[in-house]
């Protein structure tokens, strides 16, 4: 049987912390990801996440991973922030989200750049492949989906502690390719018949 092959291609974008304009929305929504990392309750995996959404009035909101003991009642970093979003503002779209994750004892927290990046991590990122790329989880990408209103251009910029100093920019629609959302069922939040409840 002949079949169509559809294929897509994906991007990411992958440099320095210090390449970013320092009053960039990429370096502000940062800096909040890795503030609200400095507050996770991280007890198990000692691995510590922060995320930061910017929502379409220009505000920031944010979260951090909160481990339980029990592991399958914790929460996801990305999945805090979005819904401290909602909390604020009701139902409405991630304008770009930023991940900050790395082991505790990682030093990624204050974003500096030093001026000549770690010489290991820099054949790392060298021979870096697609699939070693670091994303949020799927379960993360799926609740940042929920309120992207099918903008697959939404943008995500990640630092992690494997990579640090370096910065990686690419956008939901290619890091969660093939989708499947709220816009399947005609829902949107902010613009459509479903949107945003002002009160
Ligand atoms: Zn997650």
């Amino acid at each position: 049987m002949r079949m169509r092959v559809l294929t897509k291609k994906v991007s990411v974008r992958v440099g320095l912390i210090g390449q970013l304009d320092p009053k960039g929305w990429e370096v502000v929504l940062l800096q909040a990801a890795a503030a609200a990392r400095r507050q996770a309750q991280a007890p198990y995996s000692h691995f510590l996440v922060g995320a930061a959404v910017l929502s379409p009035r220009g505000r920031i909101y944010s979260g951090c991973n909160v481990e339980r003991v029990s592991y399958t009642q914790t929460t996801h970093a990305e999945q805090n922030a979005v819904d401290s979003m909602v909390v604020q503002e009701g139902p409405t779209v991630a304008e770009a989200v930023a991940v900050v994750a790395a082991h505790e004892n990682n030093c990624v927290g204050n974003l500096a750049s030093p001026s000549e990046p770690y010489a290991e991590t820099v054949r790392r990122v060298r021979r870096l492949t697609l699939p070693e790329v670091p994303v949020p989880c799927g379960h993360c990408l799926q609740i940042i989906w929920e309120n992207c209103n099918g903008r697959r251009d939404t943008p995500l910029i990640m630092v992690t502690g494997e990579f640090y100093p370096y910065v990686f920019l690419t956008t939901i629609g290619d890091a969660l390719t093939m989708p499947f959302g709220p816009e399947a069922l005609g829902i949107s939040y902010g613009s459509g018949p479903s949107g945003r409840r002002d009160t």
